[in-house]
This record gives C-alpha cells, sequence and structure tokens, in this order.
C-alpha cells in the first residue's frame, strides 16, 4: 500500500522550511528535556528526524488502515444505541491503530505523554490522514481542543485531561446550538452552580457537534444569568464519565459519513470552568478556533490532494476518441488548475502553520518566564499574522477544495457519479469544509480587517523585499501589478465610508490580498525548488485574469448600486 507520507514530495519541502529552525528551537527550548524523556531531541536535527519519523508511520497507517477503511465507514456510518454513540468498524479500528502507535496528544507537552510536536508536523500529520479519510480526521484531529486546556486550564486540569488525551480519549467542542450558529453571541445552554453539590451544572440543547459523544468535551454557556451578550459567556470542560449529557440524535448527512454529527441534551451535568469566567467566547473561543480552522485548512488540503490524485489517475487510464483523456485540453488545463490550487492551498496552510507556531510557543513561554524584548516584538509579529492568515487559509483553500473536488469528478464524467470511484465520496466530503468553523461568508467577515487596517498589503510589500533568483524577476513584476491593482481596488471600497459597500465588496478584496499572496509564497517555494516554476506559472496566469475581474467588479460599482441586490 503507498504511504501517504513519502509518496508527498509537497509535504517532505515544507517539513524542510527554513523557519522550522526557529520554531523547533523555540519548542524545544534549548533541548532541555532531552535528558529527561527518552524521545526528546537532542538537536535541531535529531527533531526533524524524529518529525519525519512519526509522519511516516502516519503515512503507513493511512496507506494501509485508515485509506482502505474509507469507504466501508462512509457507507456503514456511526449508530446510536441508547443514547451513546457506536462508531463504525472501520472508525473503531482507525483509532485503535492510531492510538497504539502513540498519535493521540502529538502536540502536547511531554510531560503529560504527548510528544511536544509543534503546529507544522501536527499539521501536516492531519493532512495526510485527511487524504486518507476526511470524516476520520475530525475525530482524531478533535484532539487540538486539548490545546485550549493547555493554554487556559489549571495545571490541575491539565495534568487531569490532557493525559488522558495523550492515552487515546477523544474530545469534542460544543459551541453551536439551534439559534446560535455563525452568531456564537447567541448561545444559550445555560450553566449555573450548584451550592450543595458545589459543581457547575449545564442544561440545555447542543447541535451539529462533531464527535458529541466524546470523552471529554468543551462546551461554551451561558453562566451569567440575564445576558444576552458573549460577555455572559464561559468556557466549561464537561467529562463524560460525569454523565448528564445524552445524545438525542445523530445527524444524517451528505458527507463525512464517518464523524458523527450529535445533537445533545444536557441535563444537569456537572462541569468545570476552564480559564476565567465570562471570557468563554471573546477569548477561549476565539483561540478554540483559530485552531479548529487551520486544522479545516488541513483537511481541505488533504482532500484536495486526495481528489487531484483520482482525477490525475482517471485521466491517464480513460480513452476516449482513440486516446486518453488527459491528452485533451480541456481535461489537462483543468487538471493543471487543480494541481496549481491545490500546492497554493498547501503553501498557505504551512505559512500559516509556522505563525501559530511561533506565537504560540512564545505564549507558553511567556508563561514559565518573561519573555525578551525581542521575543515580545516577535510575539507580536506573528500573533498578527496568524490572526489574519487564519480565516484568509481556510476561507480560501475550502472553497479551492470545493472546486478541485468538482473538477475531479468531472473529469470522471459518468463514473464519478456513481459509488464504484472514491470520488464519490471525496466530493461529498468536501462540502463540508467551506461551511464548519464558520462559513466562508463569515471567514470574510474576519479577514477583511485584514484588507482595511493594511495588514495584508503590509506582508505583501514584505514578501515583495525578499531576494530571489533574477531568472524569476518577471513573476515579481506580475505580482507587483496585481498589488497595484490590489491597493486600487482597495481604496475605492474604504474611501466610501460605507460599511455595508465594504461588506459587499469584501470577498472580492479577500480574494484578490489571498491570490498576490499565494503568489508570492509560490514564488518563494519557486527559490527553493524547481520544481515549483510550472505551478507558479499557472497558479499566476489564473489569479492574475481572476483578480482583473474582482477589481472591474469593484471599479465598475458604486453605492447607488447596492439597490439593485438588496432584499428588504
Ligand atoms: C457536519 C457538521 C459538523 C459540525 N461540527 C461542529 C462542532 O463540532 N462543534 C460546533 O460547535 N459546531 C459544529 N458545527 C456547526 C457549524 O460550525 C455551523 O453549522 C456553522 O458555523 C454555520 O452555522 P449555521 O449552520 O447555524 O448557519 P447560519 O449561521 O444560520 O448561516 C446560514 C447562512 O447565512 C450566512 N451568514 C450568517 N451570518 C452572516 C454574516 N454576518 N455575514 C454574511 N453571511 C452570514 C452564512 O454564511 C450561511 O451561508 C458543525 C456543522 C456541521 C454541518
Amino acid at each position: 500500500m503507498p504511504n501517504f507520507y513519502t509518496d508527498n514530495a509537497d509535504i517532505k519541502f515544507h517539513l524542510a522550511h527554513p523557519l522550522m529552525q526557529r520554531i523547533v528551537a523555540l519548542k524545544e527550548n534549548n533541548f532541555k528535556e532531552k535528558d529527561d524523556y527518552e524521545f526528546a531531541p537532542k538537536d535541531f536535527e535529531d527533531a526533524m528526524d524524529s518529525y519525519s519519523q512519526i509522519l511516516e508511520i502516519i503515512g503507513e497507517i493511512c496507506g494501509d488502515i485508515i485509506g482502505p477503511n474509507a469507504e466501508s465507514v462512509d457507507h456503514d456510518g456511526p449508530v446510536l444505541k441508547n443514547g451513546r454513540v457506536e462508531y463504525a468498524r472501520g472508525t473503531t479500528e482507525n483509532i485503535e491503530a492510531i492510538t497504539k502507535a502513540g498519535l493521540m496528544g502529538i502536540a502536547l507537552p511531554r510531560r503529560f505523554g504527548g510528544l511536544n510536536f509543534p503546529m507544522i508536523p501536527y499539521i501536516m500529520a492531519a493532512d495526510i490522514v485527511s487524504r486518507a479519510d476526511a470524516g476520520f480526521v475530525n475525530i482524531w484531529g478533535l484532539q487540538d481542543c486539548a490545546e485550549t486546556i493547555n493554554e487556559f486550564g489549571s495545571e490541575e486540569q491539565k495534568q487531569r485531561f490532557l493525559t488522558r488525551v495523550c492515552k487515546g480519549e477523544t474530545m469534542a467542542m460544543a459551541l453551536t446550538e439551534p439559534d446560535a450558529g455563525s452568531d456564537l453571541q447567541a448561545v444559550m445552554l445555560k450553566a449555573h452552580y450548584d451550592e450543595q453539590k458545589k459543581s457547575w451544572l449545564l442544561n440545555g440543547v447542543k447541535r451539529f457537534i462533531t464527535n458529541g459523544d466524546g470523552d471529554i468535551s468543551l462546551v461554551l454557556a451561558r453562566s451569567e444569568d440575564r445576558t444576552q451578550d458573549a460577555r455572559g459567556l464561559s468556557m466549561f470542560i464537561y467529562d463524560k464519565n460525569s454523565g448528564g449529557v445524552a445524545v438525542r440524535r445523530i445527524e444524517n448527512k451528505l458527507g463525512i459519513k464517518g464523524s458523527p454529527t450529535c445533537e445533545l441534551v444536557f441535563k444537569d451535568a456537572p462541569a468545570e470552568i476552564c480559564g476565567n469566567r465570562k471570557f468563554g467566547l471573546i477569548k477561549y473561543v476565539m483561540s478554540l478556533m483559530n485552531g479548529a480552522r487551520l486544522g479545516i485548512t488541513a483537511q481541505s488540503v488533504g482532500l484536495s490532494e486526495a481528489a487531484y490524485r483520482e482525477a490525475l489517475s482517471y485521466a491517464k487510464k480513460r480513452i476516449q476518441f482513440g486516446k486518453p483523456i488527459i491528452q485533451f485540453p480541456a481535461v489537462y488545463e483543468l487538471l493543471s488548475l487543480m494541481k496549481a490550487k491545490l500546492t497554493a492551498s498547501r503553501s498557505l496552510l504551512y505559512e500559516t502553520g509556522r505563525f501559530v507556531d511561533i506565537y504560540k510557543t512564545l505564549i507558553h513561554i511567556s508563561q514559565v518566564r518573561e519573555l525578551t524584548k525581542e521575543e515580545k516584538d516577535e510575539l507580536r509579529k506573528y500573533q498578527k499574522l496568524a490572526d489574519i492568515f487564519t480565516p484568509l487559509a481556510k476561507g480560501l483553500t475550502s472553497e479551492y477544495c470545493n472546486q478541485i473536488a468538482y473538477d475531479a469528478l468531472q473529469i470522471h464524467g459518468g463514473s464519478g457519479f456513481m459509488k464504484d470511484y472514491p470520488i464519490e465520496r471525496i466530493y461529498r466530503d468536501a462540502r463540508i469544509t467551506s461551511i464548519y468553523e464558520g462559513t466562508t461568508q463569515l471567514q470574510v467577515v474576519a479577514a477583511i480587517r485584514g484588507v482595511t487596517a493594511g495588514g495584508y498589503l503590509a506582508q505583501i510589500q514584505a514578501y515583495e523585499k525578499e531576494p530571489i533568483k533574477p531568472e524569476t524577476e518577471s513573476y515579481r513584476k506580475i505580482l507587483i501589478e496585481m498589488t497595484e491593482e490590489y491597493e486600487e481596488s482597495e481604496n475605492k471600497v474604504v474611501l466610501t465610508d460605507s460599511n455595508e459597500f465594504i461588506d459587499f465588496h469584501a470577498r472580492r478584496l479577500v480574494e484578490m490580498a489571498g491570490n498576490i499572496i499565494m503568489g508570492y509564497l509560490l514564488l518563494a517555494d519557486t527559490q527553493r525548488d524547481h520544481n515549483y516554476w510550472k505551478t507558479l506559472e499557472v497558479f499566476l496566469r489564473m489569479a492574475r485574469s481572476h483578480n482583473k475581474s474582482n477589481s472591474i467588479r469593484i471599479l465598475h460599482s458604486n453605492l447607488n448600486d447596492m439597490g439593485k441586490f438588496r432584499y428588504e
């Protein structure tokens, strides 16, 4: 069976990024744990080698177990028995294989049983698992809820819960309710403190909760009586062993069928506060969701990889009009555009991951000692970048994922519509990526600040200054022209001083910024490896015309146009 890590040169290329030196140095803190833990690395090379080895194990499990199980898991799905979720047989096998290989809690500190991996190799694992089965990655990937406990929980909570995650217990993130989806300020699940029981008790309903019957859940609940907004919400940790929560139903879905999406009923369910009261939405959910959004970006990239590979293989084999269909321009253009979108998505994913890695690790260090002035500046810089890159990456890569899956199915013709080929499942699985963890429209709501406050432009200008090989100068010129066009469009929108006009064009502006950023990332990739050249060329042709079209749309519109589109 293929190894999903060793057969993917793109992932290995990103693991070897120069910024990994800094990331590992921060994460391993001068390799101080080398004498205390058997598997702790003793230097940079040793750390990189251990990431590579673990990714190879994950790649093997994906090729041998998770990938082959994907069809039966999609068919069987989880079932509800007496208010509890029973996974499909294949899902249970997958969890056993992953846990046996010690791959739960890989990003958590060693003192809790984790591997202390930085974000980058952890996201790589998610990218690889998503290619094998995008439904399963939800169950495995929810371990990143543990990072919220690691960042904001007490030491005693960390000891109690994180050690369990490292041993293979699964997690859930319960935010959404029937009347609180995109607008989480509307959460109404009630938390009250019971003086007799000396415990918080949760009452109410949550819906659409992935792995809702997981062992440990983070629950957003209203702890402050008579409040209606974000300031009345706190974050709670619910332990399934305490009881009080029943799964009322498992949703019957279009895709990711192996991932149980649950409606939960809380009846006096005991729970404990995580972090400070009233900071549930304002601080902890934002942090939790940013981590989860990166996870969905990885899921989008992994799914795009799977779809592209299926389409490529089919196009080479399928003969029509006496030749393989890959020789028709209409088909090979689709394939090369898919490849360009996939590669650009992955570059954006890992760039964002590097930003998150640096600032999160510095936050953890700041909890142990005071940061130097340089470190504080570094933290601020990367936190700002992570904040604007996360919604950009989630929004753009999930949309690309849907386009790639659509085109991959198209290349299969009628066969793509049948259950005979994996693309039918991949196409259905892809659809969720632009919906959960905030729809694309909500990613745009978050990302538009990066446009109007100039964050994207500043980073684009920083990329522009990077030294490049003279033979790639013409690509930088194209990107500079695209940047001027972006600035002109942005000025036109912002100068109207109308929030509605900004919202109306927000997606177009965010896409323009994203295309320029992905163009620069591919240009940087080409400096390190000549093989990216062709992809850069194809991507820039596509991105340039996309931006031109967005810019024409913006420059030829004005405030009076809004009425033509508005519904009352
Ligand atoms: C399979 C699945 C798994 C999920 N897993 C989880 C989970 O584990 N935990 C959890 O808490 N939740 C989970 N969710 C919930 C998910 O995050 C929400 O469905 C999602 O955030 C959208 O909320 P909604 O469905 O209520 O849609 P709504 O908020 O009702 O949105 C409907 C439409 O309105 C648009 N819209 C809303 N507000 C705005 C705005 N301000 N500007 C522009 N457009 C807007 C949206 O983009 C969307 O197109 C899951 C959902 C699904 C389908």
